[in-house]
């Protein structure tokens, strides 16, 4: 069974120590809170050309990352929840309905990979990266102390993390935060405000880096950060 702290949200400890309260958090901006259909979870629209982030992720990880990985996670999820009740939710219901249930974690890791994946790809753009703009600049100076010290936190998190899973940057009681969370976990289970995300599974960086994780994402961080999208999240 879940472990549930207040607002019905699985706990959500694992991500960090401090963890007091927080308020609902919109959903909204991907479009993938919206009312259910039968079949429903959907392959989101890549938001760029397979080749827009070369050099730094070829067209070819994006066509395996995309084309296969993502596409699996979507398909075993439609699959995983057809005939159960989860089929009339949507897929933020379902990553928070299953979060933390043992006999749950198929339709759990499934439903939370695609979101974490359309979030991720919405993360990057041609020509981003670098120094944040608008109101993300100003609140990474407050919480972090200055941008370089932020960059550094995200990549130490980020590549530090064991085995699969997530770098984020996001907002959680009212501060923004780096975390790294393992395998499919994602903070929209816990009701944590992600701003954005790096992916740190192997297939994300393989082809191109090979091991080389860290160079993997000093580049994201250096060249394709999308601003504007964390930027919206933030103020969502
Ligand atoms: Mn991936």
């Amino acid at each position: 069974m879940a472990n549930k702290d207040q607002g019905g949200m699985p706990r959500r400890d694992f991500l960090l120590t401090a963890a007091a309260g927080a308020a609902a958090l919109s959903l909204g901006g991907l479009g993938l809170a919206k009312s259910a259909q039968a079949s429903h979870i959907k392959k989101p629209p890549l938001p760029y050309a397979e080749n827009a982030l070369e050099p730094y992720i070829s067209a070819r990880t994006i066509k395996y990352h995309y084309g296969k990985h993502h596409l699996g996670y979507v398909k075993k999820t439609n699959k995983a929840i057809k005939g159960t009740p989860y089929e009339k939710m949507d897929l933020v219901q379902i990553i928070r309905a299953t979060a933390g249930k043992r006999d749950e974690a198929h339709i759990f890791n499934n439903a939370a990979q695609v979101w974490n994946h359309t979030f991720y790809w919405l993360s990057m753009r041609p020509g981003g990266g670098g120094k944040p703009m608008g109101e993300l600049a100003g609140r990474i100076n407050q919480d972090f102390g200055s941008y370089q010290n932020f960059a550094q936190a995200l990549l130490k998190t980020s590549k530090g993390r064991f085995g699969s899973g997530w770098g984020w940057l996001v907002l959680m009681d009212g501060k923004l935060r780096v975390i790294s969370t393992p395998n499919a976990e994602t903070p929209i289970a816990y009701n944590v405000k992600p701003l954005l995300t790096l992916d740190v599974w192997e297939h994300a960086y393989y082809l191109d880096y090979q091991n080389r994780r860290g160079d993997y994402l000093k580049n994201i961080i250096k060249h394709l950060i999308n601003w504007e999208f964390a930027n919206k999240n933030l103020l969502e």
